[in-house]
């Protein structure tokens, strides 16, 4: 067509322009210039690329384009024909911009738009040679008023654009990772929270921190710990839920905000579906680098209703997820705020507890799987805190490890172990807990020779166990201070092997002496339908294979111990024969010549239980009860406190934080019913049970509460029941069955 033809169009009229009244009245007014003339300056301003042309027909497709414009679409690419909503696209369709309406929605609405900023379609990937362009469209009606296609001009603004985008990129993105950074996810995290406080809906957060990501960065250097990062953010986008908008938010913290995901059941497998991605192995420069992640989750409205309030509950919540070990997840829950309180606590009593004597190494038998003949002992830690009574070294090593005080704390374990075991009558080894942190410390192989020439120990009976863990990180590292520590003469033992980060790989990687099967494989192997007595099965036939012996862990009930038996699993440590004994009680054992042990446990693995003593909230029609909690599983419950509740009565319970299943009576006897939930429960990442659903706070708002994160009590579903109002006389007697702690959670 040309100009020629798309000039036509500009007075608004399907006329020669040379006819137009108008515009003739008007070109007279202002200069004398011939219909030749002005085609040839309009030709001119196309050439010179001060505006260029465009112009559909009714359908929108494009029927003319100034020449120099189609240059810009690559070479084999149709332009005049195409619909220009699907050549072109505003700015905002790709990068979140300003709101901007759709082209398509433009042009099918027939409206006038000046100076939309847009770029050619499918350019997106190539950014270093993508055109912007400012286009304005008018519609064009004939005498009939039939809109008959639109007619423009277009400037190109690459040059400027470009450069405004990539300042305003720089502002809110991560310039490693193209992931948004702090900034950006605080401002998209508020307005979300803002727009859903009024649509009610829920969004929620994620928090990642990885593991050991120092660890690489001091090792593998810089450029090493930018390329793990680069890596991890592909990995989170390819796994992130979708519609999950995802941050970087300082060196090693990742963010993902999850619009319209309340349910803890999924948040629970997408938070695990992150862990297992981010520690597959890394291959970084040629070298090998394994990290992990713990991961921390609140959602609002539950957890909280502003964005600083769900922040800094999803950061408890990593920090408790960080403090339960490798690899786990964590909801947020009221009680998190009070256990980090107590973390400090334990901390600093931790710090006097060597000085004060309050620590004590206890023993555990490992025992032929056959002969149940004593082969070794593992040494345990024991804290007797003066107020708090005896501590768990599953709470206060992770917490040591997070100081600097695990050196003292394992420097004086090994101690205290190789002076005992070398007092033992004999020459059975002593096996001793080496944690990841002790590990990567250069001064443990150091430490270790001090140990065994101050005790005498000779070397061949001291054995180091340690997780699979302490491959994260740089595996090259990890190597050396094996060797360093096998120069020695020492053992050692790869611990809870099947946990965590498992791969078989780990085992190429080191020369053990021993493999520990994880406690998880041999619970209720027995059981039919129970994969664990094919996993022991495979990993003793293959540390066999290996020349690596066998500890199957946590034998408790005599069915496991017959099949660990059946299988080629060389020890067994566990309940069944012996809980961590004094090391006066290793003495006398030996010393009475009787190293056989009897088993002695249940004959059945049975199905564990959380035994629980809480009190916990019941509704029934309009009444709110109190009871105990006394068992909980995920299926049911077992509560006790109303009398002679009959079989196949409805229940709410109220769990608390928001918490409410129903439940049907299914056994009853006096104050005590067994009860079967409607829904089940699902994992709290800490080993708990939580509900997938809460109450949510925009429910209770509605009826008269402050909007407002859930409080910890039970009074939820006394006010979702409404009991205030209660005209009834209560179905149900309660009595006082006392006995437990009332904390919620
Ligand atoms: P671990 O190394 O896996 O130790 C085995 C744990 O399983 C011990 O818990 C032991 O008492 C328990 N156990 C043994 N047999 C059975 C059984 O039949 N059933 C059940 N349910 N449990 C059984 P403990 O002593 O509470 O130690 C917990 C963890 O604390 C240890 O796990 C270890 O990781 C750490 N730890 C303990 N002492 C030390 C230490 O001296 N240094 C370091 N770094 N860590 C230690
Ligand atoms: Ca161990
Ligand atoms: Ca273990």
């Amino acid at each position: 067509m040309g100009v020629r033809g798309i000039w036509k169009g500009f007075g608004g009229n399907d006329v020669d322009p040379v006819r137009v009244p108008d515009a003739e009245a008007a070109a007279s007014r202002v200069s004398v210039v011939s219909d030749r003339d002005r085609l040839a300056m309009l030709e001119g301003v196309e050439a010179s690329d001060l505006a260029w042309f465009w112009a559909t027909d009714a359908e929108c497709r494009l029927t003319y384009l100034s020449a120099k414009a189609i240059t810009q679409f690559a070479d084999d690419r149709p332009v005049i024909g195409q619909p220009v909503a699907r050549i072109l696209k505003t700015a905002s369709e790709d990068a979140d911009q300003e709101e901007v309406k759709p082209l398509s929605y433009l042009l099918s609405s027939r409206s006038s738009f000046t100076e939309l900023a847009v770029s050619i379609n499918g350019d997106e990937g190539k950014e270093s040679a993508r055109k912007w362009w400012l286009l304005t469209g008018r519609p064009q009606f004939n005498k009939k008023q039939d809109f008959t296609g639109y007619r423009g001009t277009v400037r190109d603004i690459t040059a400027t654009y470009e450069e405004k985008r990539k300042t305003s990129r720089m502002a809110a993105f991560d310039a490693l990772t193209g992931l948004s950074n702090r900034h950006r996810m605080t401002q998209r995290l508020t307005a979300a929270l803002t727009a859903y406080k009024i649509e009610k809906r829920s969004c929620a957060i994620i928090m990642l921190d990885l593991d050991r990501f120092k660890q690489v960065n001091d090792t593998l250097g810089h450029p090493a710990g930018d390329e793990l990062l680069r890596q991890v953010s592909q990995r989170l986008q390819r796994v992130a839920p979708t519609g999950a908008e995802i941050g970087r938010i300082g060196g090693d913290e990742f963010q993902l905000i999850v619009p319209d995901l309340d349910d803890r059941g999924k948040l629970g497998d997408c938070a695990n579906r992150l862990i297992q991605m981010i520690s597959q192995p890394y291959s970084i420069e040629g070298r090998r680098a394994i990290i992990g992640t713990s991961v921390g989750i609140a959602v609002a409205p539950y957890d909280g209703i502003e964005s600083s309030e769900l922040v800094k509950a999803a950061d408890l919540a990593l920090y408790a997820a960080k403090g339960g070990g490798r690899g786990q997840f964590r909801f947020y829950s009221n009680d998190l705020k009070e256990s980090a309180e107590d973390r400090r606590e334990i901390e600093e009593d931790l710090r006097d507890a060597i000085v004060r004597e309050q620590l004590e190494m206890r023993y555990q038998p490992q025992v032929d799987a056959r002969l149940h003949i004593v082969r070794g002992f593992e040494a345990l830690m024991r804290w007797e805190h003066p107020e708090h009574g005896a501590i768990s070294p599953a709470v206060f090593i992770p917490i040591a490890e997070e100081s600097s005080l695990i050196d003292s704390l394992g420097a004086w374990a090994l101690t205290q172990s190789c002076k005992d075991a070398a007092k033992w009558p004999g020459t059975l080894p002593v096996s001793v807990n080496v944690s990841a942190r002790q590990f990567m410390n250069e001064d443990l192989p150091t430490v270790v020779a001090k140990a065994l020439s101050e005790s005498g120990l000779p070397a061949s009976r001291l054995e180091l166990e340690i997780t699979e863990s302490v491959f994260m990180g740089d595996v090259g590292s990890a190597q050396d201070m094996f060797a360093r520590l096998k120069k020695l003469g020492v053992k050692l033992a790869l611990d809870d092997f099947g946990t965590g980060y498992s791969s078989l790989s780990y085992l190429r990687q080191a020369p053990f002496d021993k493999i520990k099967i994880d406690q998880s494989f041999v619970r209720g192997c027995a059981e039919d339908g129970k994969s664990g007595r094919a996993i022991i099965n495979a990993i003793a036939s293959l540390a066999r294979a290996m020349d690596m012996t066998t500890v199957a862990e946590g034998v408790e009930a005599m069915d496991e111990l017959e099949t660990v038996g059946s299988l080629e699993v060389d020890t067994v440590q566990g309940f069944i024969f012996s809980r961590a004994v004094s090391q006066g009680d290793v003495v006398a054992k030996l010393e009475s010549g009787e190293l056989r042990y009897e088993p002695v446990g249940p004959a059945k693995h049975r199905a564990q239980r959380r035994t629980l003593f809480r009190r916990i909230g019941i509704v029934h029609e309009d009444h709110h009860y109190v009871a105990m909690l006394r068992d909980l599983s995920r299926t049911g419950a077992r509560i006790e406190g109303l009398l002679d509740v009959p079989i196949g009565t409805d229940l709410v319970i109220d769990l608390g934080e928001g918490q409410i299943v129903v439940g049907k009576v299914r056994r009853s006897q006096d104050a005590t019913q067994g009860l079967e939930f409607e829904m089940p429960l699902v994992s709290d990442g800490a080993g708990g049970l939580c509900t997938r659903h809460r109450v949510s706070p925009y429910m209770l708002a509605n009826v008269g509460m402050p909007l407002q994160a859930l409080p910890s009590g039970h009074h939820l579903a006394a006010a979702a029941a409404g009991s205030d109002t209660s005209r009834t006389r209560p179905r149900f007697m309660q009595v006082d069955v006392g006995g437990g702690a009332s904390r919620a959670g």
